[in-house]
Order: C-alpha cells, then structure tokens, then sequence
C-alpha cells in the first residue's frame, strides 16, 4: 500500500463529521459547545467522553483517549491509518489516488509478471556472460581477486553487465523482449536526447530477489576502482522493486536469520555473501545505506537481535546511529561489532578466519556501550559541557529503547560513566523531541500521553492551554521570539510544538491539519489539553507566566551547574569555569527577579 498524501488526509478530515462519525457507535448528547456520552475505549456509567464539533477532536477525561476522526476510527474498528483514511474518504466521497491502481489491477498484474519474466532472464544472460564471455575476462579477474569462486558465482547468480548497448540490444530481439519492456525494467535508461543506453556498464551483478527467490532488481557494482560512478548501483523503483522493503539475499538468509534469531547487518553485497560462504548464513544487507521502518519490522519478524557490522570509521558509526534509530523502537536489541580499522566482513574473514569474525560477532557490545565508547575516545570528552551534550544525545537514544529493562540499566550505565546523575538522564528522556517521530499502537500513544502531560511544567500547561483559547496571547507569544530557550527547559514541549506552528487554534481547519502532523504522543496529549476547560486571563497573566518561566529555566541552569560541579574527576580549570558560569547564571537570577517585583 502506498502513501497517502498529506493533502488527502487534511481534506478527508475536513470532510468528516466528527460528531455524527462518533454518533454512529455512541450516543451523544449536547453538553455546550460539545457532545458528550459514555466511553466506548473504557467503562464508565457517567460520560466523560467529549466530541467537540468546533475542534474536530474527541477527548476522554476518564481514560485520556483523544484525537482525530482518523484517530477515532483507528482505535474503535481497529484499523491502520491507511484503512481509516480509506474509509472516511469513502464515506465523504473523497477518491484517494492510491486506487487509481485497483481500476487497473489486471493490467498491473499483467505487467509484474512480464517484469519479473523479464529479470529472471536478464539474470541468467548476465550469469552466461560471466562465467562463459570473453567481454567478462575482467569481472572473472576482479572475482579471482577477491576470493570468489565459479561456485559462489553460480549459487548467487552473479553475473556481468557489458559496456554499450549491442549486445543486450542483440540479446533482446533473439528473447522477444522489448526495449520498452528493459526501459519499464530499469535496465535500459531513456537519454535527453531519446538515445537509450544500459544503466549498468562494467558492473559485477547481483540479482536481488523477492521472499520466494523470483529475481526482482539488480544491484550492480562497479570493477573500476578508480571510476568517479557510486559504488553499488541498484534497479530504480518500479512496479516489482521497492529497495525500501527489500534485503540483498534474504529469501537465502531468512530461515538462519530466525534459527538463530540473530541478523548480522553488512554493508555490502560481496560482505554478505562472503560471510554466508563462511557459515554465517544469518547475513542482511540494506540496499544502499539507509535502513528504514519496514526492513525494522521485517528484521522483528524473524530475530530478536540485531549485529552492526558496519566499517569503524566516522561514517560507519553514523550509519550505526541512524540503524539503531529506526530498529530500536521495534524492540529489536541493537548491537555493534567492532571491526578492526579498515576492515569489513570479507577483508576479515580472508585475513583471519572465520572463528575471529564469530568471536566478534559473539563480543558485540549493545549500541548504547558502543556509542559511550565512542563519545570517550573524542579528545572533547574531558569537558564537561560536552558531556552534557552527549548525555542530551544518549537521552534520545535511549528513549527510542522498547524494553523498561533494557532503559533502566542503559540509563546506570550512561549516569556511571558520565558522571551524570541518574535522575537527570531521565528526566531527559521525559522531553519528546518533535522530530522523534514515535510509532506505535494508540494504546501506547494513550498512555505515553498522559505521562507526557504528566512532566509538563505546571506553568507551561497554563500559558499553553491560554495560548489555545486566546489567539492574542499566542500571537503575543510568537512575536516575543523566545521559543529558543523552552529547549533548555524540561517539561515545555507543548508550548513549544505550539509556539513554533503556524496554527490558528481556534480554526478548525488549521488546528486539525496541526494536530494530523503531530507525532500521535503529542497529538493526543495536546487534544488532551484543548479539552479542559481554559484558564481564565489574557494577556497580562501570560506574561507573568511567561516570566515565571524564564526564571524557572535560569535555576534548571543553576541546578545543572552544581550537579556538573559534583562530578568525579573534574579538574580545577573546569571547576572554575563552572563557578565563574555558575556566578552568571545567579546574577541574572536577581536581576530578573527584582524586575518583576518592580513591575507587577
Ligand atoms: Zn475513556
């Protein structure tokens, strides 16, 4: 199923009628401005359950569930957001151009199996020319010297692309294949001039094949070292191949994967199969570098378990970082292989055996020791600020951890070695960044969101919620241009979510396209927020507000200050630094007070 553009869902949703979508499965009846009646997500004999037909929203103030008409039918029908979308828009008469495709499904059909026919036959033409062409002496060469041999060559089906277009050219009018076929395919590219040309030119090729072994894409490598083209070209996206869905080899891998409930995760082709050829047949490899959510969810299916083999360079552990984002919060335990410098999987297990590479296999360290690992080796680390940073980061990581257990003793092991007090990492974890997008079941969405409201200063809650009843107080706000420093503050993340949109609260249009670009935690606690009832005052108590926070803030510095100050192992310089920081911070502390005091 394809995406549904943001468009769609904003104009399904302005479609919708929240009050009679509700209506159909609970009575409701006027209370004010809003309809209330029982809860359908929890039991209770006197309703708590609000519709508001202004908002757009419904909320519970008995169970905290909230949201959308979207959000609504997701968590009542038990349906995914592309079905609830579906849905309404079939309801508001609202075509969604994902279905164009249903109209022509057995054209499409039609045209898949021609394509996958199309690839099978491609690849057993490039494997002919690999193993038997003369065109191919230097792919053979390249083999040779890498230690793969006719055998590896014809259990994967490697195969060789030649320069210029004549031979395929040949070798498609013999088949009856036509060249529009090949261009449909991706192998054949369409020049600006209408010339057309293979995309793949002296490149080793391996066939990418979906779960059942049919062959679906290509990924090509290069045997020019010195050539200024990508290393790994693969297929472009077509109606067979979405790379972001697919692992290199694991229609091959995928029983051992779930045997051992382990996949060991490299970055190339040629390191995959070797390592498979070496007895570690539990072997993935991404199509390029970036994982994404579905090759997670795949990957969770069949393993518990996750071993980076990636190279140990700076760029390495940066593709670390971004695999352990998107697979930690499946609950996949992410872990990391230290390879030695310069080496990856083939390299290794050709220098020094396979038994080494298991036995770094069976050392990997979990992901947050890793980076703890790698945050002490910068020449920085010494300085305490940077620590903070770094603690800000590991924070972030581990909130992304699934398992209870697995954060709690991430967050010992971080506050030990960063001589940062637990309580603090924690409290940092409390923050919901907007650009961590979490993922999840409405169920969790619910409670993360009450937590959320929770950890809200109670300040911030009151500007916030006047912000969202009184548009002159939010446009007071965005006029200040302080949202900034809400960053340093913990427990403000709905204010700032509000006070850096665009959205106008009290139009329904805006606020629902707001809150559907939300991740579902905030969107669910700031629905939550709407719902009760507004506090009284304008302009003048959000202002006191707004300076009891910044006070507020200042004393959060001045308590991080003397919790840097405790730390083992802190030397004079730093001590003194920190004092003279320290003096700063309570110099505009008074400052700031008494000038409040002067001007009530
Ligand atoms: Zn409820």
């Amino acid at each position: 199923m394809g995406r549904i553009p943001e468009a769609t869902v904003e104009q399904v949703l302005a479609s919708t009628d929240i009050v009679e979508l509700v209506g159909r499965s609970v009575k409701l009846r006027r209370a004010g401005a809003n309809f209330v009646g029982l809860c359908p997500f929890h039991n209770e004999k006197s309703p708590s359950f609000n519709v508001s037909p202004s908002r757009n929203s419904y909320y519970c103030f008995g169970c905290g569930a909230g949201g959308t008409a979207i959000g609504y039918v997701m968590a009542h029908d038990g349906m995914s957001f592309v079905e609830a979308v579906k849905r309404l828009a079939d309801a508001a008469g609202i075509r969604i151009e994902e279905e164009v495709w249903d109209e022509n499904a057995e054209k499409e059909a039609k045209l898949r199996a021609a394509l996958i026919r199309a690839h099978q036959r491609l690849a057993e033409w490039y494997h002919h020319l690999l193993m038997k062409d003369p065109v191919a002496d230097v792919a053979r060469q390249y083999l040779r010297g890498r230690g793969i041999t006719a055998q590896v060559a014809k259990r994967w089906q490697l195969g060789f692309a030649p320069n210029g277009g004549d031979l395929m050219r040949r070798w498609a009018s013999e088949q009856k294949i036509s060249e529009e076929l090949l261009i449909g395919a991706g192998v054949l590219a369409r020049g600006d001039r209408g010339e057309v040309y293979p995309r793949f030119r002296q490149r080793l090729m391996f066939p990418i094949c979906n779960d059942n072994g049919e062959v679906i894409a290509f990924s090509g490598r290069l045997l020019d070292a010195d050539a200024k083209a990508a290393k790994y070209m693969n297929s472009p996206e077509t109606p067979i191949f979405n790379k972001s869905r697919v692992f290199f080899g694991f229609h091959k891998a995928k029983r051992a994967v779930a045997k051992a409930s382990q996949a060991i995760v490299c970055e190339g082709q040629i390191d995959l199969v070797m390592a498979f050829e070496a007895g570690f047949e539990n072997v993935v490899a991404a199509l390029g570098t970036a994982f994404t959510e579905h090759h997670a969810k795949l990957l969770k299916r069949h393993a518990d378990e996750v071993v980076l083999c990636y190279d140990s360079d700076g760029a390495g552990f940066k593709a670390a970082q971004r695999a352990f984002q998107i697979l930690a919060p499946t609950g996949l335990v992410v872990k990391v292989a230290a390879l030695p410098a310069g080496d990856d999987p083939d390299t290794l297990i050709r220098r020094e055996g396979a038994e080494r590479f298991a036995s770094l296999i069976e050392g990997a360290e979990e992901f947050i020791d890793y980076q703890i690992a790698h945050a002490a080796a910068q020449p920085k680390f010494n300085q305490m600020t940077e620590r903070v940073r770094f603690a800000e980061q590991m924070a972030g990581n581990i909130r992304l951890l699934d398992n209870p257990v697995a954060r709690s003793t991430a967050i010992q092991r971080v506050a030990l070695r960063m001589g940062i007090p637990e309580e603090d990492i924690r409290k940092r974890i409390g923050k919901v960044g907007s650009s961590q997008v979490m993922k999840g079941t409405v169920e969790e969405a619910k409670s993360e969101a009450s937590r959320l409201l929770k950890e809200q200063d109670r300040t911030e809650l009151m500007l916030c919620q006047t912000a969202l009843a009184n548009p002159e107080v939010l446009e007071w706000l965005r006029q200040s241009g302080k949202v900034e420093w809400l960053d340093d503050l913990p427990g403000t993340e709905l204010l700032g979510v509000l006070w850096r949109s665009e959205c106008q609260p009290l139009d329904a249009a805006s606020m629902t396209s707001f809150l559907s670009g939300l991740d579902p935690v905030l969107q669910q606690a700031m629905v939550g927020l709407q719902f009760q009832p507004a506090p009284p005052g304008g302009l003048e108590e959000a202002a006191q507000a707004l300076k009891a926070l910044e006070l507020g803030r200042i004393q959060h510095q001045i308590r991080r200050v003397q919790t840097q100050l405790k730390a083992p192992g802190i030397t004079a310089e730093q001590a003194g630094a920190l004092q003279r920081e320290m003096l700063t911070w309570r110099k505009e502390y008074l400052d700031r007070r008494a000038a409040s005091l002067d001007t009530p």
